[in-house]
């Protein structure tokens, strides 16, 4: 250990035991303490590794009683380190609420880096990993999914979120409906033995996953929707059709058909094409 911190957040591997720094092995040789989420999982890394150390369970459900007696442990001088079951602890994991009171109670702290399952899909998704954002776990309702999609969208950057095999496909014709034959990439068991990488168009994604049971862990990541650029080429469409004549319904059918976008969608385009040309007057 290079400096004198406190305690550690340590990254662990997120399927390959490899995949943790040598850092990440000495600040976890020298710790008295190392909470855990799942002290089975963990003794299987230390054993991997050759590390004997005492584990101590925390989870999202325990996290805030753990912080007082965590607490007490720096006070006393021991050198402490938190590990998730996988990946860097505090992204979708616990930690956050120990490290906000270790920072509160005035311990200085470090983060080793490492393995992290959004960088792994960012990276392989080939979408642009120059500016992004992660949300986090795909929302369950679908009300909590429109809120939660048309936040991203508005960003104009790659999407990156975690989801889990059951939900896949429901979210993946959510989307489908939503946005229309956007981009995708289905980043599946990174690291392990049936990594996979799914890119393609969303209706070609759903066809494939259609036809072979979703197993495993998952990261969706989405390319960037230019909602504008493409609202204008719609805008150009409804407006010729407008020209010829065509009512509302037929260009909502037209739409449809053309773009392979949802009839919600191409109802919601015209409706907002006929409020702007108000507008307009
Ligand atoms: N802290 C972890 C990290 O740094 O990525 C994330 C923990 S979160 C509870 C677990 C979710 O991360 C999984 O449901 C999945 O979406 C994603 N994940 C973790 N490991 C993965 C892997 N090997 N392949 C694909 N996704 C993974």
């Amino acid at each position: 250990m290079d400096k004198q911190s406190n305690i550690y957040f340590v990254a662990t591997p997120i399927g390959n035991m490899m995949d943790i720094t040598l850092r990440a092995l000495d600040v976890l040789s020298k710790s008295d303490i190392i909470y855990c989420e799942d002290t089975r999982n963990s003794s299987n890394l230390l054993k991997f590794h050759n590390i004997d150390k005492k584990l101590i369970s925390y989870h999202k459900f325990n996290e805030s009683e753990r912080v007082k007696e965590i607490l007490d442990n720096l006070k006393n001088g021991k050198v402490v380190s938190v590990i998730s079951d996988a990946g860097m602890p505090i992204i979708n994991d616990p930690g956050f609420v120990i490290l906000k009171e270790v920072v509160k109670n005035g311990f200085s702290f470090e983060i080793i880096p490492g393995a992290c399952a959004l960088i792994n899909a960012i990276c392989g998704s080939l979408f642009d990993a120059g500016s992004f954002c992660y949300m986090g776990f795909v929302p369950r309702t679908d009300v909590e999914r429109k809120k939660y999609f048309e936040k991203f969208q508005k960003m104009n950057v790659t999407g990156i979120f975690y989801e889990s095999p059951n939900r896949l496909l429901k979210t993946l014709k959510f989307l489908k409906d939503y946005f229309g034959n956007i981009n995708v990439c289905v980043c599946r068991e990174l690291t392990k033995l049936f990594e996979e990488y799914k890119r393609g168009k969303i209706t070609d994604v759903i066809s494939y996953y259609e036809e072979k049971k979703v197993k495993g862990e998952i990261v969706l990541v989405l390319d960037k929707i230019e909602e504008k650029s493409e609202e204008i080429d719609l805008n150009k469409e409804i407006l010729e059709l407008k020209k010829q004549g065509y009512s509302n319904k037929k260009i909502v059918i037209y739409l449809k058909e053309k773009f392979n976008i949802s009839k919600n969608k191409a109802y919601e385009l015209v409706l907002n094409y006929n409020e702007k040309e108000k507008e307009d007057v």
